[in-house]
């Protein structure tokens, strides 16, 4: 489309306006109701061809609107024809636009039957979720009469049929948390400079304590409501307003296992190993990550162990290349913005496709922990979760700073910890994030209702993890309006 100010329900209304289908006397909001859609359109409330749907093909007069459009002219092997694929039948003679007549045999393919009596339309509808069709088939000689509708006519009817998308996911993943940290952990973050008191004000940084309490992390509820104080009702039924079926390969979080944490953050420190020299940095990666010892996954606290930048130093030797640059006793910034790249683009990269299998399971993993690496628990950059490659996201941050959302008088964080899930779900279906009066990085406003219309999970919005139009219309399968260039 030229323009796709307004979104695509004002584009679509205005392609209609200007160029309208069917009975041009039905005019406005008439022409989107139910009971007017065979005189506009029988597609009338599908999706536009503009949008990635079907309706707008050909016209509504000659049957040029379905014919090669939702049901195949062309032949197709092990059914029109013989071809590597052989038919179980005698071969189906090949569907063509039917002749219209007025009203009669409008938006219809003909097909002669084979010898045995049988015929076979190939019907390919619009893959946009929430499109409608309903059939009508009758039979008859080529001289019939008969259009199907009359009274008394051969003919089957089906009921509506609707399009709808499935969402699968494979993984939930939790790493444990423990109240004790791991004392080699502990230990380099009550050193200096960092000086931590103790392992709650170690896991503090976590948001797993609240009022000199550990309280771990929180409750994740994605395929069932919140019982209490929940706020979130269920990324199924957040989903479902897009004809989206959300399935669950698991019931509930698995544990990461000490193997699998193992293999993990092996390929983390590989694929920082490799990526490394694109932050222009050369790193003993071993020593950064610690691989040199082994870590219980529910004591490390995040998903990456990493030595702080002094022992990491110490480690590698006051005389050696890869030492990390150090302005008078304090670290580098740009050294440390580099490594900070590297622990989240690459190292936690490679740490998830080891638990998504290299994206190859047939959805979508989201992994639960404290933490993203060590550093974030030492010099700060605490966030709340990262989207990554290889179909899957890390959600961070223990139960007091969900519980501690904005339902609650002086809560700041804006969702709980299921609607953040969503949120990093959204992100690995290719979603941005909205316009909110908050920090929400990268920004993308043609992709959302204006905030002010509706608050989407995408933004920084205080909600219950809902999904604005757009997004739903993006999860429905539309060609939501991409910003300009
Ligand atoms: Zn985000
Ligand atoms: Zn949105």
């Amino acid at each position: 489309m030229a323009s796709a100010a307004g979104g695509p329900k004002k584009s679509v209304e205005a392609e209609e306006a200007g160029d309208p289908t069917g009975d041009a006397s039905i005019t406005g909001a008439d022409r989107f109701k139910p009971e007017n859609a065979h005189k506009i359109d029988p597609q009338g409330i599908n999706a536009h061809k503009s949008r990635g749907g079907k309706r707008g093909e050909g016209s509504l007069t000659d049957c040029s609107d379905v014919a090669g459009v939702v049901f195949s002219t062309k032949k197709m092997d092990g059914f029109n024809q013989d071809g590597p694929r052989k038919p179980p039948h005698k071969l189906y003679p090949l569907a063509e636009k039917a002749k219209a007549d007025a009203h009669k045999h409008v938006h219809a393919v003909r097909a002669l039957t084979n010898e045995d009596g049988e015929a076979g339309v190939i019907f390919t509808p619009s893959r946009m979720s929430g499109d409608r069709y309903r059939l009508r088939a009758y039979i008859g000689p080529p001289t019939t009469a008969g259009h199907g509708a009359e009274v008394g006519a051969t003919q089957v009817t089906t009921g509506t049929l609707v399009i709808w998308r499935n969402l699968r996911f494979s993984r939930m993943i939790k790493q444990g948390l423990s109240a004790t940290p791991d004392a080699k952990l502990l230990k380099e973050g009550q050193a200096k400079p960092y000086e931590l008191a103790d392992a709650l004000d170690y896991l503090d940084t976590a948001g797993a304590v609240d009022a000199g309490a550990f309280v771990g992390l929180s409750t994740v509820r994605l395929d069932d409501p919140d019982p209490g104080n929940g706020i979130f009702s269920s990324v199924p039924l957040h989903f479902a307003p897009a004809f989206l079926e959300v399935e669950f390969d698991q019931a509930g979080f698995e544990t990461l296992a000490a193997d699998e944490y193992k293999k993990a953050r092996r390929q983390g420190a590989d694929d920082a190993a490799a990526g490394q020299s694109k932050f222009a940095l050369n790193l003993d990666i071993d020593a950064l990550y610690w691989m040199d010892q082994d870590f219980d996954p529910g004591t490390a606290v995040v998903c990456l162990p990493m030595r702080s930048p002094e022992s990491y130093n110490k480690k590698v030797g006051i005389f050696s290349s890869k030492k990390l640059k150090f302005a008078g006793k304090v670290l580098d910034d740009d050294t440390k913005t580099a490594v900070v790249g590297l622990s989240r683009s690459r190292a936690l990269n490679g740490f998830l496709r080891v638990l998504t299998k290299d994206g190859a399971l047939p959805g979508l993993t989201l992994m639960y922990s404290g933490l993203g690496y060590t550093w974030q628990v030492l010099l700060g950059g605490r966030i709340s979760g990262i989207a990554k490659d290889y179909r899957g996201a890390f959600l961070w941050c223990g139960n007091r700073t969900y519980t501690n959302n904005w339902t609650i008088p002086g809560g700041f964080f804006p969702y709980d910890c299921s609607s953040n899930g969503s949120h990093e779900l959204g992100h690995i279906m290719f979603q941005p994030h909205g316009f909110a009066p908050g920090t929400a990085g990268g920004p993308i406003a043609a992709r959302h209702d204006p905030e002010s219309d509706h608050i989407c999970v995408m933004s920084y919005g205080k909600c219950n993890g809902m999904f604005c139009g757009l997004t739903l219309l993006a999860f429905r399968g539309w060609d939501v309006p991409q910003p300009p260039a």
